[in-house]
């Protein structure tokens, strides 16, 4: 991957994880993201020695790195669990995660913080976060953990910045976390992305509050619901409430430079297209 750039989308592992790669190449992407087992349940069969060494295959095949390549958790995991018993159950399910990630040879693993369900305060909440973090991080040595910013919808927390830093302040070891930020969730959470000027704004913001170097990866999303909205609802890329500038000003910046970068967007028909025009959008470095 000679490109500094590496855009890709959520693509389908049906079938096998195996296929992911090969769904990343037929769009003409440099990175990917995946599920490594069904997102709604709980169980998942574990990863066969075939399905490991397809994937690794078609990886190289795709000429895709493995630093390019962000799986995303169960969405039942819930890492700051009000409730004892399902806090654990979250802590298992996600150190499980992790271990499918590293024998995948993945450095990444992507998920949303936790919700309080209105039953713990939000430090609370957010302390149980950074304590689930430590655990699956010292059960493990090569995955990052990257916490992706939320819309802030319902009782899910981790939407402002503040939140994430208060996260990352309380893990042990810096080296293995890091941020994933969602351009819909960020605008949802209301963070404006609307002209060049609120995006210098808003990534200043984030620099200044978490810091840049945690940025791990991006989520690419357009917003169908306006800044603030606390809704998270995708759009494809310039046909939502966010418009076109965020993405000419995310495809030149400094810190998106060698993460992946992946569309979420609600269209896959045209992701080859949005990859394409995303590319066209970074001026000559
Ligand atoms: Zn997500
Ligand atoms: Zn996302």
């Amino acid at each position: 991957m000679t490109d500094s750039r590496w855009i890709g989308a959520h693509v389908s592992a049906a079938g096998g994880i195996q296929n992911a790669p090969i769904n990343a190449n037929k769009i003409g992407a440099n990175a990917f993201a995946l599920f490594t087992k069904n997102q709604r349940r709980w169980q998942a069969a574990p990863l066969t020695l075939d399905q490991i060494e397809g994937f690794k295959h078609n990886c190289i095949e795709a000429n895709i790195a493995s630093e390019g390549i962000l799986p995303h958790d169960s969405y039942l995991i819930n890492l700051g669990h009000p409730d004892a018993e399902q806090l654990q159950k979250s802590r298992l399910a996600f150190f499980e995660e992790m271990q499918r990630c590293e024998q995948m040879g993945l450095t990444l693993l992507n998920f949303h913080p936790g919700s309080h369900l209105r039953k713990i305060d939000i430090d609370e909440c957010l302390s149980r976060i950074s304590d689930s973090i430590n655990m699956a991080l010292d059960r493990s040595s090569k995955v990052t953990a990257v916490i992706e910013n939320t819309a802030g919808q319902g009782s899910n927390i981790g939407h402002s910045f503040e939140q994430l830093a208060q996260i990352i302040a309380e893990v042990e070891d810096k080296t293995r976390v890091g941020i994933c930020l969602d351009t819909c969730h960020m605008f949802a959470a209301g963070y404006d992305l609307t002209t060049e000027e609120a995006c210098q704004h808003s990534f200043k913001l984030f620099d200044d509050i978490v810091g840049d170097k945690y940025l791990k990866a991006m989520h690419l999303n357009d917003s169908k619901t306006p800044l603030n909205s606390r809704v998270d609802r995708h759009e494809s890329l310039g046909l939502g409430h966010i418009g076109q500038a965020a993405f000419g000003f995310i495809m030149n910046h400094p810190a998106t430079k060698r993460i992946p970068m992946v569309l979420e967007t609600i269209n896959s028909d045209i992701w080859p297209q949005e990859i394409n025009w995303l590319r066209s959008l970074t001026k000559a470095e």
